[in-house]
């Protein structure tokens, strides 16, 4: 049937060659070669609601925003780094496949993350947390990132939330960044609302008069060298996700078996076993604890696999119903602590 009346479309973008590969072949590419762009694709609308989100706080403030190779804003540099796989839906494709979730792929989250960086970036415009009044409400800058030793208290109301992990608690920077994502997110009615009775506040409210002070007043630095550009980036995405994967795989510490057996029980032989319904509730199980922990899926997912494996190799077996809903929440339960444990213990690998 021919159009007989086109709505009013944008003129024809010409797709990339690269958009109807299959996965194997797209990995080939170098990401400098794919010639992603910000402009036409949705981030422009994103980056547009974080613009207007600064002008209606009165802020003149824009960051400069451009494809990098991962959310980050470069250090001492007013910009923010957006992952180039955001800016085509084949690439959002082949990331969830790679990597089980697309960091920033829905729009929420993806706001939540510029907020978060835009934080960074006016840090860095106006050199905030060099000045004694910041660092005696978000403490030192010059404090180490210590991933062995960081321990956040989940129930802690010494600050905001954000992003999920109580990432501001990782750091005096990161809890500026949140807790400016936070300011800007919503009126000042909604946060003294929200973050009533909270210590958290004192935060918001030093917020609130930085940036009544900082409003019309000139950045101290207005550009900087923008660091892991995707159009310089030589590597292929085959090795970009080979690197990516190996950061994310956490050395989890083996199983204990006799916890694994204190889950399952002592297994008739006749009943099924428990790798192959955990198989099967695999993706559920992975959702729940990424939810509640906050940990990557794809190292979520690895550890559920490992505990497949042994869960095989032991040749465990699970009860019918009803004892196998308990034997299930006693298993979820167990592997979000050991998540979380390790979390907090262990290496910290989120980098926004
Ligand atoms: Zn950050």
């Amino acid at each position: 049937m021919k159009a007989v009346e086109a709505p009013e479309l944008a003129p024809a973008q010409t797709e990339p060659a690269w958009v109807s590969l299959k996965d194997d072949e797209l990995l080939k590419w170098r990401i400098c070669d794919l010639g992603t762009r910000i402009e036409g694709s949705e981030l422009e609308g994103r980056i547009k609601q974080l613009y207007d989100e600064l002008a209606a706080r009165g802020l003149a403030f824009r960051p400069k925003c451009y494809l990098g190779d991962e959310w980050f804003s470069p250090a001492g540099v007013p910009a923010i780094a957006i992952p180039f796989y955001l800016a085509h839906p084949r690439l959002k494709a082949l990331e969830l496949r790679q990597m089980l979730e697309v960091e920033g792929g829905t729009p929420e989250w993806c706001q939540q993350l510029l907020r978060h960086e835009c934080g960074h970036a006016i840090d860095h415009a106006y050199r905030f947390s060099s000045e004694q009044s910041w660092q005696s409400v978000f403490g030192s800058p010059e404090t180490e990132y210590a991933p062995e030793t960081y321990k956040p208290r989940p129930y802690s109301k010494g600050f905001v939330r954000n992003l999920p992990n109580w990432y501001a608690q990782a750091h005096p920077d990161e809890d500026f960044a949140e807790t400016f994502a936070v300011w800007l997110s919503m009126t000042p009615e909604e946060w003294r609302s929200q973050y009533r009775g909270w210590k958290a506040m004192e935060k918001l409210e030093f917020v609130q008069a930085l940036m009544e002070q900082t409003k019309n007043s000139k950045p101290k630095v207005s550009r900087g060298r923008q660091i892991y550009e995707a159009r310089k980036l030589r590597r292929t995405l085959g090795r970009y996700y080979t690197e990516r994967r190996k950061l994310y795989a956490e050395d989890f510490p083996d199983f204990y078996d006799a916890d694994l057996r204190a889950i399952f029980g002592n297994g008739q032989p006749t009943w099924e076993p428990a790798a192959r319904v955990m198989r099967k509730g695999r993706t559920a199980l992975v959702s729940s604890i990424v939810r509640w922990t906050g940990q990557h899926k794809y190292t979520v997912d690895m550890l559920v696999r490992k505990l497949i494996e042994r869960c095989q190799q032991l040749g465990l077996t699970i009860p019918p119903a009803p004892e196998r809903a308990r034997t299930s929440f006693d298993l979820a339960a167990y592997l979000a602590s050991m998540v979380t444990n390790h979390l907090h213990t262990g290496r910290f690998k989120r980098s926004v």
